[in-house]
């Protein structure tokens, strides 16, 4: 049998029942509008625009040749620890510091990543068929950040300036909102750390403070990864998606802008494989000020394509505003519970 409640106490039916009537008020009023929009898109904020001076990074998967040495120059430049663990470092160089490290994904030592697609005999670079290609992995800094918009502690910022997401481990209280909403899988966190922290790349902005590159285009022999202002980087990637095979044209290396690390040769090549037409990052999830292009479809190099156009943030917080408008859905929530507050209060003037 069940126990009655004793007198001066909220049995829990009678609590939820009492919660739910003084605040169906505040859930009618608030739900009504987000329900009752008929088109969800009417509900969006909008979109963030890119500011004129965003900064980023363009990588060419037709120029990468999978050297590695951008993964190996950002654990450098950031301090990052090795992958494999002291097992692994007596033949992989002396011990406690090893001499090659082999990360195979993002991970809280790991920034960025080079990754290979291959297909059937795998022999022709850029060619879906029978071939493979390789990608970059790292934070695109989106222009309408999701990590940004779900952090709860602005521990994750975007710069009004150049755009560059960056991650304040001082602020974090470790939710790790910012892992799960991330469209592109990037922010990660040590599970294995008792005091871990999130980590992802930031442009290197410790770097570009000093004038020199990010580690990962300072080091590219082929201009693979370029850095530079995403307009810039924007246009050059639409130069290269107009070129046809067998041109011969002329790659820069390191920044595009040639005022960030000095300027440096580029090279002339020709073009060998057609570019897919599309520029990953102008239009998925709003924009990202890090771009790609490809020979190769980019669904085929595990980027995700099914996106839309704008970043979820438009949507989630375009209902959210709607919901708190004017603090009318809280303070009809308010008083509801203030009137339960009260009423069980009467309940029991003895007390
Ligand atoms: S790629 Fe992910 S971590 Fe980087 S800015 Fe966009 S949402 Fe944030
Ligand atoms: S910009 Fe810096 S942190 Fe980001 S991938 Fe390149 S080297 Fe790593
Ligand atoms: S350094 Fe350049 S060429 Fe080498 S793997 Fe990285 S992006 Fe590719």
């Amino acid at each position: 049998m069940a126990k009655a409640p004793s007198k001066g106490t909220v049995s829990r039916r009678g609590f939820l029942r009492g919660a739910l009537q003084g605040s169906a008020g505040a859930a009618a009023a608030a739900c009504a509008t987000v329900v009752a929009t008929p088109d969800a898109n009417a509900l969006q904020r909008a979109p963030k625009a890119m500011s004129p001076d965003a900064l980023g990074l363009l990588y060419d998967s037709t120029l990468c040749i999978g050297c590695k040495a951008c993964v190996t120059a950002c654990k450098d430049v950031n301090h990052m620890p090795p992958e494999v663990g002291p097992e692994a470092q007596a033949w992989n160089g002396a011990p406690g510091n090893p001499t090659w490290d082999t990360p195979v994904e993002l991970s809280a030592k790991t920034l960025n990543i080079i990754k290979a697609y291959s297909h059937g005999t795998g022999e022709t670079k850029d060619s879906p068929e029978n071939g493979f290609a390789f990608i970059k992995r790292q934070c695109l800094h989106c222009a309408d950040p999701s990590c940004v918009s779900v952090c709860p502690v602005t521990a994750m910022t975007k710069d009004e300036k150049t755009g560059i997401v960056s991650h304040n481990p001082d602020a974090c209280i470790g939710c790790r909102y910012c892992v799960l909403s991330c469209p592109f899988g990037v922010p990660k966190y040590d599970y294995n750390d008792a005091f871990g922290e999130i980590k992802k790349c930031q442009l290197c902005q410790h770097r570009l403070a000093e004038n020199q590159l990010p580690g990962c285009a300072d080091v590219c022999p082929t201009g693979a990864t370029l850095f530079g202002r995403t307009e810039d980087l924007k246009a050059e990637a639409k130069r290269r998606t107009a070129l046809k095979v067998g041109e011969v044209t002329h790659y820069p290396r390191g920044d595009i802008g040639g005022t960030v690390g000095g300027a440096r040769a580029g090279h002339e090549k020709t073009v060998a494989a057609a570019y897919q037409s599309h520029i990953y990052g102008e239009t998925e999830l709003g924009g990202t000020q890090c771009l790609a292009v490809s020979g190769v479809p980019f669904d085929k190099l595990n980027l995700p394509t099914n996106v839309p156009d704008t970043g979820y943030p438009t949507l989630s917080e375009g209902i959210q505003h709607t919901l708190y408008a004017g603090m009318v859905g809280p303070a009809v929530a308010f008083a509801g519970l203030a009137y339960l507050a009260r009423r069980n209060a009467k309940d029991h003037p003895e007390e």
